[in-house]
This record gives structure tokens, sequence and C-alpha cells, in this order.
């Protein structure tokens, strides 16, 4: 009898696609256990720390196939970590999983807070993640996120990346220049910083890295994307018509750049009045989704416009807030699952992609 209920549930789960890869579960040695305890079957699975943001919605999809497949079985699973360390990307040193670059077709519209949250909510949904503000001229990452310092050169000349309170890697070209200094770029110079970033930054074992890309102009897109494979672009903007034509154009110059588009984020959607609850659509809403769809973008969420985040930006707090407030928290941790879906999504089109050797 239990022999039996094993087999089939077995059976139901066993190709169920394992979210990093899009291979089955069964054949990267993700079915820990399963065990027929009482009247409860519990059962074991892996999943890589990349696909822990994820992790209910594959809870919930090998539920319902064990529901079809046996009904009426109580099941108890339990996640343990599957340890999958990240290949080397492109010709460059830098190992992780998938990079995502952050952009937007203007400054002001909330592009670096809304990667320097997608950062902390990634980590705090429990994978290895890495965020480089690639924004040159006007790196605010620090800003947000409280850093300073210097960046050392280790024995090895890896540039040491200076660590968020909450352990996170972050480099960024304001770590190099004095606040209240202007950069002034020649392309060829762009070019070698940005690759120094990528490559000989000691970012260690990441499952996702995040990119603070400059608003607007394509040319660091351009030599990102012939570094690296990226994972795709996410487009931040707000909900006005001029900020949508520009995140348009943004979505052009990404497409341009063979970098495949992640979605798009409507930021400073609405206001949520802390004193009396109503919500007043400061800069329209919902322009952006209509926006994703013309453009054949998936649409990744709405983030109200909330003060906490601003001040916390400004006071060098935002992952504070991002951990202490759960009305902040929500709405960016919805986007960053939404992002980490979209990757799955890829992942399962194109399961043999993947360079890992199947078991
Ligand atoms: P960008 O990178 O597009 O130039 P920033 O992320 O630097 O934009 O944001 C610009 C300003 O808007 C910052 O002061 C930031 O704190 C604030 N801001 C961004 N998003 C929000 C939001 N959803 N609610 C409140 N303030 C926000």
């Amino acid at each position: 009898m239990s022999n039996s209920i094993t087999d089939t549930i077995r059976t139901a789960i066993g190709n169920y696609p394992d979210p990093e890869t899009g291979r089955s579960i069964e054949s990267m040695g993700q079915i820990r256990s399963i065990e027929v305890q009482g009247e409860c079957v519990e059962i074991e699975l892996a999943l890589s720390s990349h696909s822990m943001p994820i992790k209910e919605d594959f809870v919930d999809a090998i539920e319902s196939r064990i529901a079809a497949a046996a009904p009426g079985t109580k099941t108890n699973i339990t996640l343990s970590i599957h340890d999958r360390p990240p290949v080397r990307l492109g010709q460059i040193a830098l190992r992780a999983k998938s990079v995502i670059a952050v952009g937007s077709g203007k400054g002001g519209v909330g592009k670096s807070t809304v990667a320097a949250s997608l950062a902390v909510s990634l980590q705090r949904l429990g994978s290895k993640v890495g965020l480089l503000d690639a924004d040159v001229y006007g790196p605010s990452i620090p800003q947000l996120l409280g850093l300073s310092g210097r960046p050392a050169v280790n024995a090895n000349k890896k540039i040491e990346p200076i660590c968020s309170k909450s352990g996170m890697p972050v480099m960024s070209m304001g770590f190099l220049v004095e606040p209240d200094q202007a950069v002034i770029w020649r392309g060829p110079m762009l070019h070698g910083s940005i690759n120094q970033f990528l490559g000989d930054t000691n970012w260690g074992e990441l499952d996702y890295l995040i990119i603070d890309m400059p608003p607007g102009t394509g040319d660091i897109a351009l030599t990102i994307s012939q570094a690296i494979p990226l994972a795709g672009a996410v487009v931040v903007c707000t909900p006005q018509e001029v900020a949508l034509l520009d995140a348009i154009k943004a979505i052009s110059m990404f497409r341009k750049v063979n970098i495949p588009l992640l979605g798009m984020v409507e930021n400073m959607s609405g206001f949520l009045c802390p004193d009396c609850g109503k919500t007043y659509d400061i800069f329209g809403r919902g322009g952006a989704r209509e926006k994703a769809e013309q453009s054949n973008v998936p649409f990744l969420g709405c983030l109200p416009i909330d003060i906490s985040l601003r001040t916390a930006g400004d006071e060098g707090e935002l992952d504070q807030v991002i951990t202490n407030d759960e009305r902040a928290r929500a709405p960016l941790e919805g986007v960053a699952k939404a992002v980490v879906r979209q990757i799955v999504a890829q992942a399962s089109a194109k399961p043999n992609q993947s360079s890992l050797p199947v078991l």
C-alpha cells in the first residue's frame, strides 16, 4: 500500500520542471525522499537558492499534482537547499546564474530604488545576490543603502566590493569618486570600467547580479550585452504619458542590443495616504500595464508612492525599511517574485540550454 502511494507520488511529481534549469526534478536529483508516516506522506524536495524566491509556487504546484494523482493523501513537503554553484558567464570570471539589468527611459522615475529593492528582496527571499551600480554618471546606490568606503584590491588583484549590512556585495562608481565630483567619461574608459566591475570584482558565487543601468542611452547596455549573456532587462517607468514614451524607447534600446525584456514595472503608481487611507493617483495609474501589453512585454507590477521609501532612500536605510515595514515590503517582493517567474518561464521554455550536466 505505502509503496504504491510512494510510487504514484514519484511518478506524479518526477517530471515537474526544476524552476532553475527547466529539467525534471527527478533527473536533477531533487526528490530527496518520499516516506509514508502513518496518515501522512512526508516528502523532502531540494531547491536551489536561485529558486527560493518562488518556493511557494513550487510547493503549490507539487501539491496540486499530488492531489490530482492521489486524491485525499495528506502530504507534508519540506524543502532543503540543492547546492548547485553557478558556472562562469561569458569570457569573464563572473560566476552568476542570472544577470538582470534594471533600466528606464529617463532619470528620476525610481530606477535605482527599484534595482536596490529588487536586490534586497531577492536576498531576503533566500538567494545569493550582488548589486552593480552601472549608473556611472549618477551613482545613487551607495546613498540608498547607506554604504561608503573605498573598495580594496585583494592579493588576486580582484576588487573587493563593499558589503551591505545584510552581506550583499555592492560595487559602484560612487565608491571611487568623491560625491561632489562630476565623472566625465570617454567611450573606451566607460567600456573598460564596466568590464572591470563585472569581471574583476570579487562577487563570489551569485544567483542574481542586479545591474542598475544609466537611464536612456544604449552604450553601457551594449558593453554589458557583449561581455555576458543577460537573463533580461526590467524597465521602470511612472504612469505619466511622457515617462511611458521614454520607457518604450528604453524597450526598443534593449531589443536593439539583444537583451530580452523581463518586463515593465510601474513605479509611483498612486499614493496611499497614510493618514486617511485614501489612494490618490498623482501621476495617474495603469498606463504601464497598457504600454507593456501593446509592446508585448510582461507587466511585473505596480509600486505605490510610499513616503517611507523616499525617507529611507534619503537616509541610506532602504534595506532596513524593506526588512522592517511590511507595507513597504509587500509590493517590492511582489515585483521580485514576478521577475523570477519570468526567468523560470525562460528556463522551462529552453531546458536544454542550461550548461548543467544531466544526472
Ligand atoms: P532614478 O534612479 O530613476 O533616477 P531614484 O531611484 O534615484 O530614481 O528615485 C528618485 C527619487 O524618488 C528618490 O528620492 C527616491 O527615494 C524616490 N522614490 C523612488 N520610488 C519611490 C516610491 N515608490 N515612493 C516614494 N519615493 C520614491
